[in-house]
């Protein structure tokens, strides 16, 4: 049985101050025991504040990206083991706007990941098509591609803290969210490259969460679908009550 997840990337927004009044709204709603794993992805400058803030509730605190290195002169970076040390149980990897604002590749990606995981963070792996991908009939090659140079190489042993986001790049900030049965068609189409790959037992334990303009409204019918484990949300994560609808509109 997959834990359904709900995940915030809060992008580029929110203060110090502003961060930890949402979060107490949200930790308020939330309560000591959600039955949904909720994950919160602040900006960098918050983290710690929010780590505090978050320490002893049942939300959990994640990055929004992480640098592949462990240490070293890397001006602007952040390491895997900063995150930890600011209260990050989480970070999200490979998001389409690090994709293609800052041309992080596959293999940048695949690093990070394998970091991320050997130092204990537990990783949301976000890839999808674009339209024009998707126009032209090409998103199972695309998601097959990022799968396998994302992961290459990398230990079955070490993926048990891996989530995989399915976010088609044309739903993401637009309003525009893929249908129940478009989002289903590639999340069973993402297990079964994971069968293939790791065998059965690891594709049914793994959980394979949507991302693209996620309301409650339209989570509600997306989360219906027996491969959709959860919400990679942004916008909506933003205020406290419409994160919060997200998470009980599956629970
Ligand atoms: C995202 O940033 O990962 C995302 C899915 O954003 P939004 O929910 O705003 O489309």
């Amino acid at each position: 049985m997959r834990k359904i997840l709900i995940a915030g990337n809060w992008k580029m927004h929110k203060s110090i101050p502003e961060t930890l009044e949402l979060l107490s709204l949200l930790a308020g709603k939330v309560g000591a025991a959600s039955p949904a794993e909720v994950v919160v992805a602040p900006p960098f400058t918050a983290l710690s504040a929010a780590g505090k803030l978050l320490s002893g509730t049942s939300i959990l605190l994640a990055a929004q990206n992480m640098s592949q290195n462990p240490e070293g002169a890397f001006t602007g970076e952040i390491s895997a083991a900063m995150l930890m040390d600011a209260g990050c149980q989480w970070v999200i990897l490979g998001h389409s706007e690090r994709r293609s604002l800052y041309d992080e590749t596959n293999g940048v990606i695949c690093q990070k990941i394998k970091v991320a995981l050997e130092n204990g963070l537990k990783v949301i792996f976000c890839l999808g098509e674009t339209a024009s991908q998707r126009a032209g009939g090409k998103t199972q090659d695309v998601v097959r591609g990022q799968m396998e140079l994302g992961l290459r190489n990398l230990d079955v042993g070490l993926l048990a803290s891996l989530v995989i986001a399915y976010e088609p790049v044309w739903a993401i900030g637009t309003g525009k969210n893929a249908t129940p049965h478009q989002a289903q068609e590639v999340h069973r189409f993402i297990r079964s490259e994971l069968e293939k790959k790791y065998g059965s037992e690891f594709a049914e334990s793994t959980r394979i969460i949507y991302g693209g303009s996620v309301t409650s409204e339209n989570f509600q019918n997306l989360s219906l679908e027996p491969d959709i484990d959860g919400a990679l949300v942004g916008g909506a994560s933003l205020d406290a009550d419409s994160f919060y609808d997200i998470i009980t509109s599956v629970t």
